[in-house]
Parts: C-alpha cells; structure tokens; sequence
C-alpha cells in the first residue's frame, strides 16, 4: 500500500501533510484522526486513511485490512475520548446520498451525548 499517494487539492491531503494545521490526536502509517471543524456531537473527530481514497465506493479488496485499521484506531481514541464505555457511533458517508462532502475516505467518530438517528 503506498499511504503518500495524495490529491493536491484535497483538504485532507492538506492537513495529514500539515499544510493545513490541525490537532492530531492519533496518527501511524495508514491512519490519522484530528477534530472536525465544524463538530455536530462533543465528539466528533474525523478518522481519516492517509492514503487519498475517494470514497468508500472506490475502495478495492487490498484495502480490506485499511478499513480493519480504521476502526481500530477510532475504537481507541474513543476510549482516550472517555466515551467508549457509554457508547459512541463511527459512520462512513459514501458519495452524494450520503452527504459526503469531502472526497477523502474518512469516518466520522461521534459521541459524548445520546445520539439519535438523525444525530
Ligand atoms: P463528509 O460529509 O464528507 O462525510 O464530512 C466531511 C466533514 O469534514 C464535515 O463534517 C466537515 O465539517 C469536515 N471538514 C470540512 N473541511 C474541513 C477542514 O478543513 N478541517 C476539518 N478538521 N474538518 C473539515
Ligand atoms: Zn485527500
């Protein structure tokens, strides 16, 4: 896997390569997460794969371990966050539907109050 491969017009290329500053709360070699800037929950930070993949609809089989890391990282910060004991959501938008608004595959790790389902 090659996690440099980025978009220079990405946001999120921007920040991991810290053109654009942010509060790095976890990062390792496929994997950085740091707050959103406009957070809808208490928590709510963005876990972001340094490689700049569209969308979760452009994913390919050798990125199956990529998405395992994902969530194992979010997993972690939430417990660092204090919220993985009363519960928390990760959610992946996936292409216009879903409301995604940046191109760059990411979760988004929400908690810190009781959530519904339209947040
Ligand atoms: P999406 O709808 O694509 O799943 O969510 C993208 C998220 O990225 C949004 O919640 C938005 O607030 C966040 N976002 C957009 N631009 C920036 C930025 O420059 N910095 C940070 N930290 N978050 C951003
Ligand atoms: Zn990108």
């Amino acid at each position: 896997m090659c996690p440099e491969k980025k978009d220079k017009d990405c946001v999120f290329c921007k920040i991991i390569g810290g053109e654009i500053p942010s509060k790095i709360l976890y990062r390792d070699e496929d994997i950085v997460v740091f707050p959103d800037i406009n957070p809808i929950t208490p928590v709510h930070l963005l876990v972001v794969t340094r490689k700049h993949i569209p969308s979760l609809a452009q994913m390919s089989d050798a990125e199956t371990a990529l998405v395992g890391k994902m969530v194992i990282a979010a997993n972690r910060v939430a417990r660092e966050q204090g919220i993985a004991g009363k519960g928390y959501r990760l959610t992946i938008n996936s292409g216009a539907d879903s409301g995604q608004i940046v191109p760059h595959l990411h979760a988004h790790l929400m908690g810190g109050r009781q959530l519904r389902w339209d947040h």
